[in-house]
């Protein structure tokens, strides 16, 4: 303390100051702080959560004016340049999704790995070939087909590549799953493409997609091949709901492919009983 009214007053505002720059220190990005040892959660506590509202998804996905088509690319358009979550900043390309807007079936996997971060489509590297033999093999696909019915969508829980190391996007088998909290960032979206689509069949591919759908905490050997109700808020009815293995896992695990082909006649009996009169 000094005896000097003004030497006092100099001495408070340095102090003043010295705390104002180390708190601002501690929250610049790319400064070394204690926040950074634990990146994921604190990061995207820093980052403004998405408020999509519903004023603001329903002028996409409820529109009568609007095909399905051009409620999909208006949705694409508000998601932008997003870097609402971490993923953004390392993501090269968004994989927004990929079929028919109209589809009677949709596959939701987890999110995009590294042959979809530099395509901009779900499922295209060698789980993605996979499971276009599998949808063949069902006698759907991604592309156009005729009947309309038996052309599927496809998306996934996240938009953008999770990355182990996202420092350097040009790692190969630098994927992981997205995180629950990455998933609850981005799931506006997934809903929203669901209120537009409005399908009959969703098919969960793999444990983290099944898992944040089902909302459970249960592994997917359990949960797999089971029908369920499925309700989107603002969506349109129940939707018959089924996980099944993602087609990565039988790319390690061979045996799978017979349970995975028994879930896929099961949606084959269960698509073509609602479709034909
Ligand atoms: S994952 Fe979703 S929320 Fe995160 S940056 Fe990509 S689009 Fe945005």
């Amino acid at each position: 303390m000094s005896d000097n009214p003004r030497e006092e007053l100099t001495n408070l505002a340095v102090a003043l100051r010295r705390t104002v720059q180390r708190k601002k220190t501690r929250f610049l990005p790319g400064k070394k702080g204690p926040w950074l040892s634990k990146p994921l959660k604190t990061e995207i506590s820093q980052i403004p959560p998405l408020f999509t509202p519903e004023s603001v998804l329903s002028s996409f996905t409820d529109n009568p004016d609007l095909s399905k088509a051009e409620r999909l690319a208006r949705l694409r358009d508000h998601i932008g340049d997003c870097k609402r979550c971490p993923l953004g900043v390392s993501r090269i390309q968004l994989a927004f999704g990929v079929g028919n807007p109209d589809a009677k079936v949709l596959f939701i996997g987890e999110g995009p790995g590294y042959a979809e971060d530099r395509k901009g489509e779900p499922f295209v590297g060698p789980a993605g070939q996979l499971l276009d033999k599998i949808l063949a093999a069902t006698d759907l696909s991604r592309h156009p087909v005729e009947p309309s019915w038996k052309w599927i969508y496809i998306a996934n829980m996240v938009k953008c590549h999770p990355m182990i190391d996202p420092s350097d996007n040009t790692k190969r088998s630098n994927d992981r799953p997205p995180t629950a909290e990455e998933m609850a960032v981005c799931s506006p979206f997934l809903l929203a493409q669901i209120r537009i689509i409005r399908p009959l069949f969703i098919v969960a591919l793999g444990n983290t997609a099944g898992q944040a759908l089902l909302k459970t905490e249960e592994t997917i050997s359990k949960f797999r091949g089971k029908w369920v109700d499925f309700t989107v808020e603002g969506g349109p009815h129940p939707i018959r709901f089924m996980p099944t293995y993602h087609p990565a896992a039988l790319l390690r695990n061979s045996s799978l492919k017979k349970v995975v082909w028994e879930d896929m006649k099961n949606l084959k009996a269960a698509l073509e009983a609602a479709v034909q009169p």
